[in-house]
């Protein structure tokens, strides 16, 4: 396990700037690289996972919400009290990318079609998660899964995820810890 970064959030509006820049980060490549070593393979390495770990009330949804924004989601992410997996179809379209010192404009050809918000909250055993099509999910290299309480379902997680912990500091402030499993 590599430890990549940890940032201190101060309000949700931060948490969720931080997962947009983690988004376009995504989109643009650049974090797959880093989670998926050069060499390897990409399209045999299925889904990109996250995996939200933490208390409720840590972050975890927000989180997603500037996460969706920054995948191009029109939609609001809710928490899916009742519905566990939530599907997102994710278009081409017209990103501010930087570009040395000036932000321009690029259209993104984007590697990934949907993408999926899992919450475990609710679930007992991860064979529930299985009987709705999870090892179909994570095994199609087009989608970007993330999964909230992912530790609830560490047995059936593929290997190479990346694992985002949120910890409540206080009322306003939020540890994230972004570690990368490879
Ligand atoms: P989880 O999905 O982990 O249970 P939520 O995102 O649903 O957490 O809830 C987080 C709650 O904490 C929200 O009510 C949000 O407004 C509040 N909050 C306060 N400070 C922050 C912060 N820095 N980051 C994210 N949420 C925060
Ligand atoms: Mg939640």
């Amino acid at each position: 396990m590599v430890k990549f970064f940890k940032i201190l959030s101060q309000n949700p509006f931060q948490t969720k700037k931080i997962a947009k820049i983690l988004a376009k980060e995504i989109l643009g490549g650049g974090l797959t690289k880093k989670v998926y070593p050069v060499g390897s393979r990409r399209d045999s390495c299925g889904a990109l996972v996250l995996g939200l770990v933490g208390d409720l009330g840590g972050g975890k949804t927000t989180f997603l919400q500037g996460f969706a924004k920054g995948l191009g989601i029109k939609e609001k992410i809710l928490s899916p009290s009742f519905v566990i997996i939530k599907k997102y179809k994710l278009e081409s379209r017209k990103l501010k990318v930087e570009s040395r010192k000036k932000f321009k404009k690029t259209t993104f050809h984007i590697p990934h079609s949907t993408f999926y918000h899992i919450d475990c909250y609710r679930i007992k055993k991860p064979k529930e998660i299985l009987d709705l099509g999870f090892k179909e999910i994570v095994s199609n290299p087009k989608n970007i899964v993330a999964v909230e309480w992912a530790d609830r379902i560490k047995k059936i997680l593929p290997k190479k995820i990346l694992i985002l912990k949120f910890d409540f500091i206080n009322r306003n402030q939020r540890e994230i810890e972004i570690l990368n499993y490879v």
